[in-house]
Order: structure tokens, then sequence, then C-alpha cells
């Protein structure tokens, strides 16, 4: 039996965090699929591509390498052999990679990548259609959330811990807004909760009491 984790959910629910402290605590392999569309973005933008034009989208598909390698545990992205972690995290690519995630050529490319991950081991994956599409047999299912004044919060939050200023609280939020609207609206594999996922609130959780929740979550229906 597979026990991968599907934890799906808007931008800023905790996904990531969550989803990283439950991988460390189950001894399961991460797998972040939003830095995946982030790392297309990153090439699209580097390249001039109209976020609109999905013909030179699905021809900078059929090119572009993105595989995922893992160092120290941790996660790392890497765009034609180049290691982009520290590059996917602007505003600027988040926009895109919310745009080019319609495609369902960066799509179907990318989803198939994470299902061959999923096979080989145990997997806490992460992102808008783990639940839906990509691990529809999942052990579990979350739906993570959180309120869009509390996401937009800690999204600012993170980027004031970086050092990355000029960007109000209420941009963030409006920018939050608008690609929920994006990932949940698109024609393609919209970001939505499975029949079968459990709804978690994050809003007034900690990252702490989320992680307990779920791994209480996963041993309550282990079965070998
Ligand atoms: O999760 P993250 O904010 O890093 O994802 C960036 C964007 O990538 C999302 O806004 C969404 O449009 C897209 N995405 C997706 N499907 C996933 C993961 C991310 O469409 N499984």
């Amino acid at each position: 039996m597979n026990h991968n984790i599907a934890i799906d959910g808007p931008a800023g629910a905790g996904k990531s965090t969550v989803a990283k402290s439950i991988a460390k605590e189950l001894h399961y392999i991460y797998v972040d699929t939003g830095a995946m569309y982030r790392a297309m973005a990153l090439y699209l933008l580097r390249k001039g591509i109209d976020p609109k034009d999905s013909k030179q989208i699905e021809e900078a598909c059929e090119i572009v390498d993105i595989t995922l390698d893992y160092v120290n545990n941790e996660q790392v992205v890497l765009l034609n052999g180049e290691n982009v972690n520290g590059l996917i995290r602007t505003e600027e690519v988040s926009a895109m990679a919310s745009e080019s995630s319609k495609n369902g050529k960066v799509r179907e490319r990318l989803v198939s990548l994470q299902q061959a991950l999923a096979k080989r081991t145990d997997v806490v994956m992460d992102g808008r259609d783990i639940g839906t599409v990509v691990l529809p047999d999942a052990f579990l299912k979350i739906y993570l959330t959180a309120s869009t004044a509390v996401r937009a919060k800690r999204r600012y939050d993170e980027l004031k811990e970086k050092g990355t200023d000029g960007i109000s609280l209420a941009e963030i939020e409006k920018d939050i807004e608008a690609r929920d609207r994006q990932d949940m609206t698109r024609e393609i594999s919209p970001l939505k909760q499975a029949e079968d996922a459990i709804l978690v609130d994050s809003s007034a959780l900690s990252a702490e009491e989320v992680v307990e929740k779920i791994v209480s979550l996963v041993k309550d229906n282990y079965k070998e």
C-alpha cells in the first residue's frame, strides 16, 4: 500500500512549512511541486516569453529540463542543471507561475515527473492538484487553508524577515487574492478540495499544531 500524503491549498496556507516538518518526522521525501512550476516560470521570464502566448510556452516546455535533487534532505530544483532555489520566490515568479501553470503541456510534463517520484518512495507532496490529479490514490489527503488576511500577513512577515521590503501588506493581499482566483478558476486542474480530503484551517493554529494534527491523522489511518 502506498502511504503518500497529498497536501493542497491556496498560497500562504503554510503547506510547505508543514509538509517539510511532516516529512522529517515520518522520514518521508518532501516534494514541493510549486517549486517546479516556479522553475518553469523563471525560464519563461528569462526568455521574455509572454505568459499569454501558449504556443511559445509549449515550445519552451519541450526543451526545458526541470528536475529535483535532494541535498542534505533539502529539495533542490534544477533548471537545465542550474540550482534555482534562491531565485524562484519573488512576486514576479509567483505571478508568472500562476499564469503559465494554466497551460496543459506544462502540467502534463510536471505531473508525470511528480508521479514518477511518488512511485519510487513515500512522499509528502504539496501543491494545488495533488489529491485531485497527481496522486488520486494518496493514503491521506489534506486541504490546508487559512483566511486571506492571515495568509497575506504570513507572506509579509516572511518577506520582511528576508529583508525584501518595498511591498505593502495590502499589495500582498491583492496578489494572493488574484493568485487564488487564477488557481481556482483555471480550466485544467483547478485548485479545489478533493472529495476525500480532510479540511484543515490553519488561521488560528501554529505550524506545530497543524503538523501534530496531520501526523496523528497519519498514525490513526496507517495500515501496512
Ligand atoms: O505553491 P506555490 O505558491 O509555490 O506555487 C506557485 C504557483 O504554481 C501556484 O500559484 C500555482 O499556480 C502553481 N501550482 C500549480 N499546481 C501545483 C503547484 C503549484 O498549478 N501542484
